[in-house]
């Protein structure tokens, strides 16, 4: 028996890029038709452009091509779940639209698996050759504080593009908190994961769909799903201020009995007073963030809503 494998593209405004992205694929797939079956499984995030046009079209012109289509912009996550949720592939792997993540390693990817050994394959950039420095060095630095923060060991560079087998998919929707950080997730379910490093190719076309704001929105939420150790850092420094505080009084105490000094201390004064009041506003927010994240996680709203799939149309 053939294996099938669910090539799963999340895809927001992709237009530009579609139409390559869909050749390219399809030539993979069509190379590898001898050890392998293929499907392309689109999810449309809420696109305002053609893109849920293509994918119409693709879907009638190629049966291996099936989409989904979301009532609005839900997000990458959403689009990712979707597709681990709808795919019937006994591999699945996610991949961007833009070529970034180059169809070509299938191949590669694939062998490895069928070797038996791992459950996994992933990509990983060897470089950030193309992408702003400031934005490189905000990435760079998120990682290692990541696996600091988590001990969750986040390959620095990592894609999402992942082959993986039906197990860890069924591990991976088994997770069904609502803040979804697949690339924390992918790593937290465990399973044997060969990294293979390539070096970074630029969007084929169109421009990234993510801001500098929506990452590092991205990022704390990667933080606060999988630790809980700001609280705790919050709480850290909430005891060294009061330490400090102590220390402080009993100096000004002593000076006073001792030296008779008065206490000429209205800048100290109004200079604690900021300092304090900022770190009990910093440890607010921190715990803030848990108490909403929280608020939504019970709230058990669905992730995404599919307005339109092909699948309606097949059977
Ligand atoms: N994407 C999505 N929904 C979004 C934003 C992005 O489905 O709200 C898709 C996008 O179409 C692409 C992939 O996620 O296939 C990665 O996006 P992009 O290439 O813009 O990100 P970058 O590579 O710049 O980080
Ligand atoms: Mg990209």
């Amino acid at each position: 028996m053939k294996k099938l494998i669910s090539a799963i593209i999340p895809c927001y405004n992709e237009e530009a890029v579609l139409p390559l992205f869909f050749e390219k694929i399809v030539e993979v797939a069509d190379s590898m038709s001898d050890e392998a079956d293929f499907e392309f499984l689109f999810v449309n995030d809420g696109s305002r452009d053609k893109t849920l046009q293509l994918l119409r079209d693709f879907s009638k012109r190629e049966p291996r091509a099936r989409y989904f289509s979301f009532s609005r912009n839900f997000g990458k996550e959403a689009g990712m779940l979707a597709g681990l949720k709808n795919c019937r592939g006994d591999y699945a792997a996610i991949l961007d639209a833009d070529l970034q993540d180059p169809p070509g390693y299938f191949v590669e990817m694939f062998h490895i698996l069928e070797e038996g050994e791992y459950d996994c394959v992933n990509l990983y950039r060897e470089d950030r050759e193309g992408e702003g420095k400031i934005r490189s060095f905000f990435s760079n630095a998120f990682y290692s504080v990541y696996r600091k923060i988590t001990g969750i060991q986040l390959r620095s560079g990592a894609r999402d593009f992942r082959l993986m087998t039906r197990q860890v998919v069924d591990c991976v929707l088994s997770l069904e908190e609502t803040n979804r950080f697949t690339k924390g997730i992918f790593s937290w379910v465990g399973f044997n994961t060969k990294w293979i490093g390539y070096k970074n190719v630029e969007r084929a076309a169109g421009t990234t769909k993510f801001s500098f704001r929506s990452l590092i929105k991205y990022s704390v939420s990667g933080i606060t799903s999988f630790s809980t150790m700001p609280l705790s850092i919050a709480s850290g420094v909430g005891i060294v201020c009061c330490l400090v505080s102590v220390i402080i009084a009993l100096y000004f105490a002593i000076k006073t009995l001792i030296f008779g000094d008065p206490v000429a201390g209205f800048p100290t004064l109004v200079c604690l007073m900021l300092l304090i009041g900022g770190i009990q506003l910093l440890c607010i927010g921190i715990l803030g963030s848990y108490i909403a994240k929280t608020y939504m996680e019970t709230k058990q709203r669905p992730l995404y809503f599919i307005k339109e799939s092909s699948d309606d149309k097949k059977e």
